[in-house]
């Protein structure tokens, strides 16, 4: 049986169910494999199967104490009808690099990936566990995680979701999805302020331990669907290996050929499942992790220090909007050999300084990694570069990575995450063909009449729904309105 054990090193191993249901480990670390998972990666097996049956593969690796057949069950709920696509992602060539659109779910983000599924896995492994208790799933959002979440948790049994987002700062279509969300177990509050705000007033819920214990007496327990939580990483592995197997059968790479895989990072979870991938088999030459202003990992990644003491920015790419990169401490785990104490040493200097400096052994194992930023303006002429030279459009997050990619020069068959649809953030990219400015569904049908696309499904008449969470409040009121919701 697998075993998932702390980066901080001080607290029980535990299975993948049990893992999956703390979310975080008792002592503030993430939960890690103890040991890799052996699995056999038979390129010329793989590149026959559709997506389904590789999530099948990694799902049963990594949960290995779920059964067939609720492996099974997760999969047919995650990765069906609700998908754009027959096999969840799709691709789009440009010379070397491919991107694999992973915006073709619910909510047009990459995140739905893992959102799709997460519910699926907390619900049967609350029943592994034989616990009866409601789970409340608490979430601070800049945007694509609260939609995702909603629609991955919405109506699902057993659980109640609530959504707090920063009033400023998330994009209009990102609102409109928020507030007209219908599910009877959604919640959806704008707190004033900024998303550091709504971030700062969730942590202080989760850590209130008579909120806890009010919880527990009415029958209900907190988790996360943060990507600190192991049951969203180990989703995105599957879709490095899927792509991978797509390109030998496209025959752009032989079986074993090293590729690059450039990906924008915010929380560093859609990286690190790219690093996972490696680990049990796909071979990578360098892993491009591609920042926007906020760029934290680009000065890491080139100095070995890690600093967040610096102003954090609103950007155009809302999503990668971040000055803590939770994830990074699972792959420092790893490249300082497993070693617990040092990660607890740096974690703790980040908790007092804001900053750390590692070790160079550790920095030794990081040398796959290279990184790079783009500016907003950068992101702007990135999109109208692309869009002109080759008739693609790509959204802002994607654009950070097509410039990190540039920037960095690496050679050789590539592959970069293409994280949410262009529709999702069409203002700004509007904005960046020059277009004069429109808003709401003029911007969608002026996207589409630009691109020649057509407005995808999921968004097609968002802007007719009925708006059905309005409330507003100061964060001082968090406390007294999750009562008011949820008790
Ligand atoms: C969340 C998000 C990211 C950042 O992904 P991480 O896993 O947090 O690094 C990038 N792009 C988009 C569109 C996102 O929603």
């Amino acid at each position: 049986m697998m075993k998932y054990v702390s980066t901080r090193g001080q607290a029980p191993a535990v299975t993948a169910s049990q893992a999956i249901l703390n979310g975080i480990s008792p002592d503030g670390g993430l939960y890690v494999p103890e040991k890799w998972p052996e699995i056999s990666l038979d390129w010329s097996v793989l590149k026959t199967q559709t997506y389904s049956d590789l999530a099948t593969l990694i799902f049963d690796a990594f949960f290995d104490d779920f059964s067939v057949s609720e492996i099974d069950y997760i999969i047919k709920k995650a990765y069906g009808k609700q998908w754009e696509t027959d096999n969840v992602v799709s691709f789009h060539e440009e010379n070397d690099l491919t991107y694999i659109e992973l915006f073709h779910g619910p909510t047009l983000a990459f995140k739905d990936v893992a959102l799709q599924a997460l519910p699926h896995l907390m619900t049967t492994a609350a029943k592994k566990q034989a616990m009866s208790d409601k789970i409340v799933i608490l979430t601070a959002t800049s945007g694509d995680t609260g939609t995702a979440a909603m629609s991955g948790f919405g109506d699902v049994s057993q659980t109640e979701i609530i959504v707090f987002y920063p009033e400023e700062g998330v994009s209009e279509i990102q609102r409109q999805q928020m507030q007209t969300e219908t599910a009877d177990n959604a919640h959806v509050i704008a707190i004033t302020g900024n998303f550091d705000d709504a971030q700062k007033a969730v942590k202080t819920l989760l850590a209130d331990e008579s909120l806890a214990k009010d919880l527990k007496a009415e029958g209900l327990r907190f988790s996360s669907a943060n990507s600190i939580n192991i049951g969203r990483l180990v989703p995105q592995i599957v879709y490095y290996i899927y792509a991978y197997a797509q390109l030998i059968k496209d025959e752009k790479i032989k079986a074993g050929d090293e590729i690059n895989i450039v990906v924008p990072t915010g929380n560093f979870g859609n990286v690190l499942a790219a690093y996972y991938a490696s680990q049990i088999g796909l071979p990578v030459k360098q892993f491009i992790v591609a920042s926007n202003e906020n760029n934290v990992l680009t000065d890491f990644f080139t100095t070995g220090k890690y600093d967040s003491n610096r102003h954090f920015k609103v950007t155009n790419a809302p999503a990668m909007d971040i000055l803590v990169s939770s994830n990074l401490e699972r792959l420092l785990y790893f490249a300082s050999g497993q070693n617990s104490d040092e990660i607890q040493a740096y974690m703790t200097a980040l908790q007092e300084d804001g900053a750390y400096v590692i070790k160079p052994d550790t920095r030794a194992n990081l040398n796959k990694f290279v990184a790079a930023f783009a500016t907003q303006d950068q992101v702007s002429e990135t999109i109208k570069k692309i869009a002109n030279a080759t008739n693609y459009t790509i959204d802002p997050h994607t654009a950070v990575g097509r410039y990190a990619y540039e920037q960095t020069a690496v050679t050789g068959p590539t592959l970069i995450a293409a994280t949410a649809s262009p529709y999702k953030f069409s203002e700004t990219v509007l904005q960046a063909l020059n277009m004069a400015p429109v808003s709401g569904q003029a911007a969608l049908a002026q996207l589409s009449k630009m691109t020649g696309t057509e407005i995808p499904i999921q968004i097609a008449t968002l802007f007719n729904k009925p708006i059905r969470h309005k409330q507003v409040i100061d964060s001082k009121q968090i406390l007294a309105t999750l009562k008011h919701e949820i008790f």
